[in-house]
């Protein structure tokens, strides 16, 4: 599964529908303060579902609808849409039949959020499952947040260690080996 293009459209600062390409290799973001970048990625982990405001730097879930600036109205929703390249079909059994996919959520004042795969409407559950065994996901080691690294460099030995192991993807085993001692 490789993500291919990603769509804004009145998420954040992007209030003029936005189309980025992602092209291989691609591995950072660069770019004045405040043009973006930052809010790029959080784009990403939400129409991946990410369901924490926090981690959207944001009071409330609608936070990440266009607010309004100097010159332009607010706006009443905020949509994204991920398209993804699933010639290798490595996609759920689910979601498995198409080389192309596309995952749209779409948040609306007062109504929350709801998700599309491949134009079917779906529940938060079924996007968090699409992206669960692809090493991706909202919640994915491979998206470093701004001052993560910083944070990564103050932790104490032992908290590092616990990012380091959830970056290698072996925290899992611990948490199957306490569940495997405690029986
Ligand atoms: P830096 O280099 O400082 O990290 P950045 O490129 O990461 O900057 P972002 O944090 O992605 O920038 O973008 C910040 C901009 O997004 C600010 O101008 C902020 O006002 C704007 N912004 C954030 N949320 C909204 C919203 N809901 N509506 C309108 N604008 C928003
Ligand atoms: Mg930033």
């Amino acid at each position: 599964m490789r993500f291919t293009r990603l769509r804004l459209n009145g998420f954040k600062s992007f209030v003029d529908p936005t189309d980025l390409v992602i092209r291989d290799g691609l591995t950072g973001v660069v770019g004045p303060n405040g043009c973006g970048k930052s809010n790029l990625l959080e784009a990403l982990r939400w129409v991946m579902g990410e369901h924490r405001p926090t981690a959207m730097r944001g009071g409330g879930m609608e936070d990440v609808i266009f607010a309004g600036a100097a010159s332009r109205t607010g706006r009443n929703f905020a949509e994204v849409s991920l398209h993804i390249d699933n010639t290798d079909r490595l996609a759920p059994a689910a979601f498995n039949d198409a080389d192309a996919i596309e995952v749209v959520r779409r948040i609306t004042r007062d109504a929350g959020s709801a998700y599309r795969i491949g134009g079917r409407e779906v529940r938060a559950r079924d996007v968090q499952m699409l992206f669960a065994d692809a090493a991706s996901g909202a919640q994915s080691p491979a998206l470093v947040r701004q001052g993560q690294i910083s944070e990564l460099i103050a932790a104490k030995p032992t908290a590092r260690r616990r990012i380091l192991e959830d970056a290698a993807g072996i925290a899992g085993l611990y948490q199957r080996r306490h569940e495997a001692e405690a029986k």
